[in-house]
């Protein structure tokens, strides 16, 4: 068996990348986010944490009419995984910062720490957010970072033609910016459905959840929020950090600390694009370094 064909074995042994059941997205206790949790089930639980839920979303925005999607016809269409994607390979020990749920009021300051330790990130942005703030889309691609798709306004659920809408709403709103939108997608609350997959697909888009969803949006304090992050962000690891949907003054109080701990332990920080590679494929995750 080669060893692609082995690793994805071993993911279907271990459940990654299933779907996450909609009975295990309830709310769950806010110590899960930093329970250890056995590497087979780490994704999953990471996946059914409850989220911040102040995103001030206004349901019914997706409309039913068809739309013609926009893979241009005259370039070859990307590589698409058939999976989502947690992480990318632990050789060269890089790590993904993500920073969902923005742009906000804050998104200028975290830019500035990014800047300042010459750090490149991904921006997973919601679409009415990124209408709002235009500035900080074009910002956010001036800097090097990778500017992803989080949908337009953050729902639980929708119909396909709904998911359509709230994905490609969001690729116009980030290009409307000047900027050009990642054919990347993080479905709102971790929560992914096959259905809201096969509109990814659809679409061209790589699925990319994480593997260390920072507990940043319950406000625990920013030496646990540093402490958190740095023991457990693991080489080829997605971090998620948000940079909107609330007071982000912890996070972007923890943020200097935790890129220097980050790159005191040898890990070298990359958007999400540079960590998965042109053709992503389904890997075993690696182990955080303190458990
Ligand atoms: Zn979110």
């Amino acid at each position: 068996m080669n060893p692609r064909a082995t690793a994805l074995l071993l993911l279907a042994l271990a459940g990654c990348g299933t779907t996450v059941p909609a009975s295990h997205t309830t709310l769950a206790p806010s110590h899960t986010t930093l329970a250890p949790v056995s590497r087979a089930t780490r994704g999953v639980r990471a996946s059914a944490t409850s989220r911040p839920t102040h995103h001030g979303t206004r349901p019914g925005l997706a409309t039913s009419q068809p739309v013609a999607t926009s893979q241009p016809t005259s370039q070859p269409a990307p590589f698409v995984p058939t999976e989502p994607l947690r992480c990318g390979s632990p050789v060269g020990q890089r790590v993904a910062l993500t920073f969902d749920d923005g742009p906000s009021r804050f998104t200028a300051r975290f830019l500035a720490v990014l800047r300042r330790r010459h750090v490149r990130a991904t921006f997973f942005v919601l679409g009415r957010l990124a209408r709002r703030h235009p500035d900080l889309i074009r910002k956010i691609q001036a800097d090097g970072h990778l500017i992803a798709n989080h949908s337009y306004n953050h729902p639980l659920t929708g119909t396909d033609d709904e998911w359509r809408r709230q994905i490609q709403r969001t690729e116009e709103a980030i290009r409307a910016a000047g900027a050009v939108p990642a054919r990347y997608f993080r479905p709102p609350h971790g929560k992914l459905t096959p259905q809201l997959r096969a509109v990814c697909r659809e679409l061209g888009y790589t699925v990319v959840l994480y593997t260390l969803l920072s507990s940043d949006w319950q406000r625990p304090g920013v030496e646990a929020l540093v402490r958190q992050v740095t023991h457990r962000a693991a080489p080829g690891g997605v971090v998620v950090l948000h940079d909107a949907g609330g007071d982000r003054h912890q996070t972007l109080e923890a943020l200097p600390q935790i890129l220097d701990n980050l790159k005191r332990n040898g890990l070298r920080l990359v958007p999400v694009d540079e960590l998965l590679g042109p053709r992503p494929q389904v890997l075993p995750c690696a182990r955080p370094r303190v458990r």
